[in-house]
């Protein structure tokens, strides 16, 4: 509440900046912080002296944490409102966006660890509404979906169509949270999945998205009636490294893996822009730099291929943003399928965009605070 007694505006999407420490290698490596904080809002590029400051030097966003900040401060300030408002019966999603190595993971374990603690006592401190959580986790590789709660027949699960709850993931397991504890035990569980995939297919997690969620119920013990009963997803989504929009060294099998990502997270961009705006000439700007970036991507080594990709690149954008300007691309890919009812409409966002300090990162950084910029 400010000071005249009026609530702030609860954003439907709040987007922050974490900038993480320059890592032993990088230091090691002699790299240098070419990123820095200036203050709660603005993070600057530092150019070397031989360099002309051609580029942006200074970008602003509602809030950025510099690399002493502690995962807590990202907590309250950036997330706590939305993740809190899924106890309420509002559908809310955390994403963590940036290039491999920028700290999503960090970032998006200690979120989910803040989170589910405040829940719970949320919960303890509410005695006169039962409540339900459960829980599920699945990921998003090369467009297909594995369950992180059952390793062992949760392969390629197809997206179906439910008339009442929207898109479904057929046979993704939910277990029931009995408390805290269990809870986070089945957290660790599907943390502990990625990991088994990224060791056996070398570093997965950069090029797959992970989305942990939590199905939030609640009931009023005293009265069945059901406008007192609350349901509500709250997604924990880790991105695909952001590089992989905008690779330019790939072939063969990493090439089609390589756009496969790109479609989920050029449509993930896609979406939160047209959510963000209602000037459609913007998000046709903005189309038109992520289709170019992509046939670069392309059209390094694959002639033929490049030709093909390019063309669906720039009839799929364009057909969404001319004939149906209004048209919100949830359909397009699978993370956002999966996501749809909990983007958009009347549902809550937060997107942390991690940033690596180093020189060695410069251009990933700065493709990272062009969308965070493009978001916000
Ligand atoms: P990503 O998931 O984006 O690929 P990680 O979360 O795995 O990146 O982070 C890469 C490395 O940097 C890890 O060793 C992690 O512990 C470390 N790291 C990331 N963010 C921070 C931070 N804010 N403070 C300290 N170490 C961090
Ligand atoms: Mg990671």
């Amino acid at each position: 509440t400010t000071p005249s007694g009026h609530r702030p505006k609860e954003e439907k999407i709040v987007v922050t900046v974490r900038l993480r420490p320059l890592n032993k290698r990088e230091l090691s490596a002699k790299d240098h912080a070419a990123w820095e904080c200036i203050d709660d809002h603005t993070i600057i590029y530092r150019s070397l002296p031989q360099e002309r400051a051609a580029q942006p030097a200074s970008f602003t966003f509602d809030k950025v944490f510099g690399p002493d900040s502690i995962t807590e401060a990202v907590y309250e300030e950036g997330v706590k409102n939305v993740a809190l408002s899924s106890l309420m019966g509002i559908n809310a999603t955390i994403f963590a966006y940036g290039q491999t190595s920028s700290g999503k993971t960090y970032t998006m374990r200690g979120i989910t660890e803040k989170a589910v603690n405040d829940i719970y006592s949320h919960i303890m401190s509410t005695p006169e509404r039962e409540f339900r959580i459960r829980i599920s986790g699945l990921e998003i590789y090369n467009e297909n979906v594995r369950d992180l709660l059952n390793s062992e027949s949760g392969r390629n699960l197809k997206l179906l169509d439910d008339p009442e709850k929207g898109t479904v993931v057929e046979k993704l397991v939910e277990e029931t949270a009995s408390n805290d504890q269990h809870l986070r035990h089945l957290i660790s569980i599907c943390e502990a999945q990625r990991q088994v995939g990224e060791t056996a297919l070398n570093d997965t997690s950069s090029r797959s998205h992970q989305i942990i969620r939590l199905t939030i119920e609640s009931t009023h013990r005293e009265s069945s009636d059901c406008v007192r009963s609350y349901v509500a997803s709250l997604n924990f989504v880790d991105l695909a490294g952001s590089e992989r929009a905008s690779q330019t060294n790939v072939d063969g099998a990493r090439l089609r893996e390589g756009c496969h990502i790109n479609l989920s997270l050029m449509t993930l961009t896609t979406v939160i822009r047209k959510l963000r705006s209602v000037f459609t000439y913007v998000t046709a700007v903005f189309l038109v730099q992520v289709i170019s970036s992509s046939l670069s991507l392309c059209s390094v080594k694959h002639g033929q291929f490049s030709n093909l990709i390019g063309s669906f690149l720039l009839f799929f954008p364009v057909s969404s943003v001319g004939k149906r300007s209004g048209h919100v691309p949830y359909r397009d890919s699978k993370l956002t399928r999966i996501l749809q009812h909990s983007l958009g409409g009347n549902a809550r966002t937060a997107i942390i965009c991690t940033l690596s300090p180093a020189s060695s990162h410069v251009e990933q950084s700065r493709n990272t605070l062009f969308f965070a910029t493009r978001a916000k």
